[in-house]
């Protein structure tokens, strides 16, 4: 709370925000290498309701993206889902999903919102930024492509850069791969593979951005 005296952190929150269309073995590696290194507690995986940042496409029914976040967590002693972004009507910010997390978790517990070094560098642009830095630290990772440069960083955030042996995998080239009948196994947990091929995900000409 603004202005009153610090409040002692007993547990480490990670916050793993996605669109997950679908989730990759990118996603997994990154939460578990944060989840190692800043000794958290848990990671809550936070699967998107309406991604207005990527209107440009059609994005998968948000319960398919959800019950493949749940396939791809559940062998994780410390991975949980949460729907609060997929329950929640109209737009999705982050900092709507920040206030819900504390307000569950209490004021003890710390939030580390994970992010690769792509979608950290336009945090600028993030609605009430000013808050969502009060309410979280980053942990940013290295993604092939992309670094963090700390110039374009707001005021005041807290960043624990790691590096991480990367793994160059995005759901636009899973996706990519399905509807072109290509190779695309062994880059999503294998339960994730059986449920996009069980519902034909990704595989017609008005799938979600294929090109
Ligand atoms: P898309 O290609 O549809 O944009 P994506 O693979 O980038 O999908 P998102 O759901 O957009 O996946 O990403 C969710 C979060 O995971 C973001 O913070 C992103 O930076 C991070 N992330 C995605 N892929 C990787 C990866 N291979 N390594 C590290 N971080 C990643
Ligand atoms: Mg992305």
């Amino acid at each position: 709370v603004r202005g009153s005296a610090p409040t002692v952190v007993d547990r480490r929150i990670g916050v793993m925000g996605g669109t997950f269309d679908p989730i990759h073995l990118g996603h997994l590696a990154a939460a578990d290498e944060a989840a190692a290194r800043l000794e958290l507690d848990e990671v809550v995986f936070v699967p998107t309701g309406q991604p207005w940042q990527k209107t440009s496409r059609h994005v998968t029914a948000a319960e398919h993206r959800y019950a493949m976040t749940l396939l791809a967590t559940a062998d994780h002693p410390l991975f949980r889902v949460s729907r609060v972004e997929i329950d929640r009507p109209g737009r999705t910010y982050t900092v709507d999903t920040l206030r819900q997390l504390q307000s569950e978790y209490g004021t003890t517990t710390g939030l580390f919102f994970i992010t690769g070094a792509d979608a950290i560098a336009n945090l600028r642009s993030w609605k009430a930024v000013d808050e969502v830095v009060e309410l979280t630290s980053f942990v940013a990772l290295n993604r092939p492509g992309y670094r963090v440069a700390p110039e374009q960083l707001p005021d005041g955030v807290r960043v624990h850069s790691i590096d991480m042996p990367a793994l160059d995998i995005s759901s636009t080239e899973i996706r990519r791969r399905v509807a072109a009948r290509a190779a695309y196994r062994f880059l999503v947990p294998g339960l994730v593979a059986a449920y996009i091929d069980r519902y034909g995900l990704y595989r017609s000409a008005d799938s979600p951005d294929v090109a």
